[in-house]
């Protein structure tokens, strides 16, 4: 009830789109009912979760925080969500986040940008909560859910989880089924957790992960005891440092921080090698062509057909009505502006005069980043990285430049290209008292060792 409670008052930070207290409550209930009763409790029993906009969730309106998406309420729930229902969690509401998933900020949404709950000392001005998971982050980090649902495709559950001073893991891609989660770049997409502290979020992706026969690119394994596993010494594992990692105009603290986190990975009994990941720098504009291509592809399904919103051509506009301007109508009233950019890029570089020059290209890059990862993982169990090039930015201080904005994903684009499991854990404040995170990055299926890793720094 505390949490019903607590997330009804905390408007100001535009975390939720949508409150469902009744699904929350009835987990609650029916966990105190199991423990009355002396039943083994779930693992997850009674924990209200929020879940992020771009799950479906069956009778719950879902919008990806589209206005295309407007008036859409899911038959069906997504395979994610209903694995935690499964493990006796409940919903506390669907949480806001950039318009499907594109962004770092949050303020492409098209019901507003949520806040940060953190402020700089002396100052009112709104910080961004991360993107495109911000509704997720802030909700964690004001302490409105315990717990709440993500999606990483180039990194929007840690980035987030880094501006918010919250922990967040990508696992392998295919550990979480994608199905009945809504489409950006289905070979980058990704769901995952995110908490207040490993510990959490280890429990959180054993009830969300998990084999799926409904999604084609699902793994067919059995899901570790990850909280089990859980241990704080790093005997014998040896930590990665990517030389290419340090960019130039670096911030200091953001030296600094990684230079603390290389020092608790040697306190928890590491051993600290540097490495190299050559094709580094290619891998943002890799990312920016691959995943605006499939984000292209996945994007026309919203044709005011199938789906939501469905407008006509302004009568003043001298427009007949038919099947063409009502697609028109429908998707330049439907789609926000970064939406619209990625669907340009994307079929840009999949038209017939350029589609080998730019996706066959970032393609090959792709494939040479992954290369890079696997060359690494021969000399150390796992990479330490800064999760985001800064702390959390003024909104509004970037919107304007999308550039600006596609640079706050450089650190952590790579390990979504290559599939690798990622995480952010909190590292310290900056100089403003602002949380920064740093990113752990294992081998394919080794959330094991990203999580342990993880908790040497928290
Ligand atoms: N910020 C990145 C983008 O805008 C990543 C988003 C994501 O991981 N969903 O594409």
């Amino acid at each position: 009830d505390a949490f019903v409670v607590k997330v009804a008052k905390a408007k100001p930070l535009n975390a939720f789109l949508v409150e469902t207290p009744d699904h929350a409550l009835a987990a609650a209930r029916a966990a105190d009912a199991a423990r009355a009763a002396g039943e083994t409790l779930k693992p997850l029993a009674g924990v209200p979760i929020g879940m992020k906009d771009l799950f479906c969730t069956k009778g719950v309106a879902t919008t990806a925080a589209s206005h295309i998406l407007e008036g859409f309420v899911p038959t069906y729930e997504s395979s994610v969500s209903q694995n935690l229902w499964n493990a006796g969690a409940g919903m506390l509401g669907k949480l806001n986040m950039d318009q499907f998933a594109m962004g770092s900020s949050n303020e492409t949404s098209a019901f507003g940008n949520v806040v940060s709950p953190w402020r700089k000392p002396g100052s009112d001005a709104p910080l961004a909560p991360g993107g495109s998971s911000g509704g997720s982050s802030s909700a964690v980090a004001a302490g409105l859910c315990p717990g709440a649902t993500g999606t990483d495709t180039g990194g929007s559950i840690r980035q987030p989880a880094a501006f918010t001073g919250i922990s967040g893991i990508k696992p392998t891609y295919g550990r979480c089924s994608r199905w009945g989660t809504i489409a950006f770049a289905s070979s980058l997409d990704q769901a995952g957790p995110m908490a207040r502290d490993v510990r959490d979020c280890a429990i959180m992706l054993e009830a969300m992960a998990g084999f799926d026969a409904k999604d084609a690119t699902s793994l067919k394994l059995d899901v570790p005891r990850w909280e089990h596993g859980l241990s704080p010494s790093l005997a014998g594992k040896r930590v990665g440092i990517p030389r290419e990692y340090r960019v130039d105009g670096m911030p200091e603290e953001i030296e600094a921080l990684w230079q603390a986190g290389i020092d608790w990975m040697k306190d928890a009994g590491a051993e600290i090698v540097e490495v190299s990941l050559p094709h580094t720098r290619y891998a943002l504009p890799a990312y920016y062509i691959i995943a605006p291509a499939e984000a292209s592809s996945n994007l026309a399904r919203y044709d005011g057909v199938r789906y939501g919103l469905r407008d006509l051509p302004a009568k003043e506009s001298g427009g007949g009505a038919g099947l063409q301007e009502m697609y028109a109508a429908t998707r330049a009233d439907g789609f926000g502006a970064e939406v619209k950019r990625r669907i340009m890029i994307g079929t840009y570089v999949l038209s017939a005069g350029f589609y080998d020059a730019y996706y066959t290209q970032a393609q090959k890059v792709r494939a040479l980043i992954a290369r890079d990862f696997e060359l690494a993982f021969r000399a150390c169990d796992v990479l330490l990285t800064p999760t985001a090039p800064s702390a959390a930015f003024a909104l509004g201080s970037k919107s304007a430049d999308p550039l600006a904005m596609y640079l706050n994903d450089v650190f952590t684009v790579p390990s979504s290209l290559a599939g690798l499991p990622a995480m952010s854990v909190p590292g310290g404040l900056d100089k403003d008292g602002l949380p920064l995170g740093l990113q752990i990055i294992g081998k394919a299926l080794d959330e094991q060792g990203v999580l342990n890793a993880g908790l040497a720094i928290e």
